[in-house]
């Protein structure tokens, strides 16, 4: 019988929940009498041939922590040839068989190229992407495993603000992670009960950024109920800066003579805030069942993979069932990067989805703005 080695290793931008599905990852492996070994630092660790074993212990308490146990690093050697040829030689030394890739868009773009026919050659080596971001820009996927997490950090730091807001009848623009998705400020401003939400995907340039945020003040200040505060989430993939955007909206509501509550405005970045935390309990679940989902996949003899998560009503197209689980899916590498694609440059219909949502979530919350 073919001795199989799984590794698994997190990579790109960390997420809350990477180390639940580690765990659940690990668990599965060893319960399958397969060796598992953890890989630090992603992919700088696949090149050096950084590997540890993990038992039953190292992974069981690992659930309710933040960031990744095994660490995780951008790599730019990994991006040619012979960087992956490296990271291929030290997987066949160690009899790696199996890998588990947890990461973003760029991790599982990292993980198609490791296991392309032309490199690979006649190497064993099958390989499951699980999508890790809280930016939620992988494709295919309803949810990618953090976003959660930082969907709820918002919101809690939201409430906060719309607090002080409140008490001084301002203006608070609040900028959050999202450099090319605008899905975390979106769902978010509606959990916050933002006001306005400016996300990217909405294609608005400086002027009409500046635009629309002035007339939400003014739409605010003539209903003039409470609470008297404008709360204003907006992307960080919605160019202008915060600061510029206070400036030019002030500047605009002085010179049309407006004065007192509401336009001075506040601004506060969250950063790097939204990454950290315990993972929610949905994105402990989540990333259980995804981990599962991957490793049953690789079980099954399956490779250049992932396992997706979608509404049993709703699957991904070209997307197989996994076994045991109602709404985790295996698609393929190749569909998911080609819809990620779509989703980051707007010919996703799920972005047109989105902006359709949003137009019509700006006219009920401000009508006659
Ligand atoms: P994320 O996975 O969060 O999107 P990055 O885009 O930084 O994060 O990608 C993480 C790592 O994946 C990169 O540092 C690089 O090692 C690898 N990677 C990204 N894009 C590619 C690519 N086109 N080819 C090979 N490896 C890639």
């Amino acid at each position: 019988m073919e001795r199989r080695t799984l590794a698994l290793l997190t990579s790109g931008g960390d997420a809350p929940g990477m180390n639940a599905a580690i765990r659940a990852a690990a668990l599965l492996g060893l319960s399958r009498d397969l060796e598992v070994l953890g890989v630090r630092q992603g992919y700088v660790g696949l090149m050096a041939g950084d590997f540890v074993p993990l038992t039953r212990a190292d992974v069981t308490g690992i659930v309710r922590d933040g960031g990744t146990v095994l660490g995780s690093a951008r790599c730019p050697e990994f991006h040619t040839p012979d960087g992956r040829a490296e990271a291929r030689r030290r997987m066949a030394e160690a009899g790696i068989t199996d890998l588990v890739v947890i990461g973003g868009n760029g991790s599982l773009t990292g993980a198609r190229a490791l296991t392309a026919p032309e490199e690979l050659g006649d190497q064993v080596l099958r390989i499951a992407g699980i999508p890790a971001s809280i930016d939620n820009d992988v494709g295919l996927s309803g949810l990618s495993i953090g976003v959660d997490t930082a969907m709820n950090t918002i919101v809690d730091a939201c409430d906060k603000i719309a607090d002080t807001a409140s008490a001084h009848g301002r203006t608070f623009i609040v900028e959050v992670m999202g450099r090319d998705c605008g899905y975390l400020a979106m769902s978010a401003g509606v959990a916050a009960g933002a006001d306005l939400v400016l996300f990217p995907e909405a294609g608005r340039d400086d002027e009409q950024v500046v635009e629309v945020v002035v007339k939400t003040i003014e739409s605010a200040r003539r209903r003039a109920l409470p609470p008297k505060r404008v709360l204003i989430l907006k992307a960080e993939g919605v160019r202008i800066s915060p600061e510029q955007l206070k400036t030019r909206v002030e500047d605009r509501l002085h010179a049309d003579g407006h004065r007192g509550a509401l336009v001075e405005t506040r601004i506060a970045v969250l950063g790097h805030i939204v990454r950290g935390g315990r993972p929610s309990a949905f994105d402990r679940v989540l990333a259980g069942r995804l981990g599962f989902a991957a490793v049953r996949a690789l079980l099954a003899g399956e490779t250049r993979v992932m396992a997706a998560w979608a509404h049993a009503s709703a699957p991904p197209p070209g997307a197989r069932l996994s076994e045991g689980d109602p709404h985790c899916w295996i698609v393929t590498l190749d569909a998911v990067l080609a819809e990620t694609a779509r989703l980051l440059d707007g010919t996703s219909p799920l972005v047109r989805w989105r902006n359709r949502v949003f137009a019509e979530i700006e006219s009920v919350l401000n009508p006659d703005a």
